[in-house]
């Protein structure tokens, strides 16, 4: 069993890149997905906590656009 072939394999659960906390189950979550960074080898694609995930949503795939008026703000 390798974890480190297996992005969100991790038994602890899944771990946010930012904050190097984990993101527990029932947080506010988004997964994140960098084109450099398409694997998470990199340990920037993955599930982030929907907070520090919030300032990237300007600079990764367009489909979060759809988020943030789903979300009703800005
Ligand atoms: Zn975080």
């Amino acid at each position: 069993m390798a974890y480190d072939a297996e992005p969100g394999g991790d038994p602890r659960g899944p771990w946010c890149p930012k904050c190097r906390l984990p993101v527990k189950k029932g947080d506010p979550s988004t997964k994140m997905h960098f084109d450099h960074d398409p694997d998470g080898s990199k340990g920037l694609s993955g599930l982030w906590h929907g907070e520090c995930a919030r300032p990237y949503w300007d600079t990764i795939t367009p489909a979060l656009e759809k988020l943030k008026k789903w979300s009703g703000g800005f």
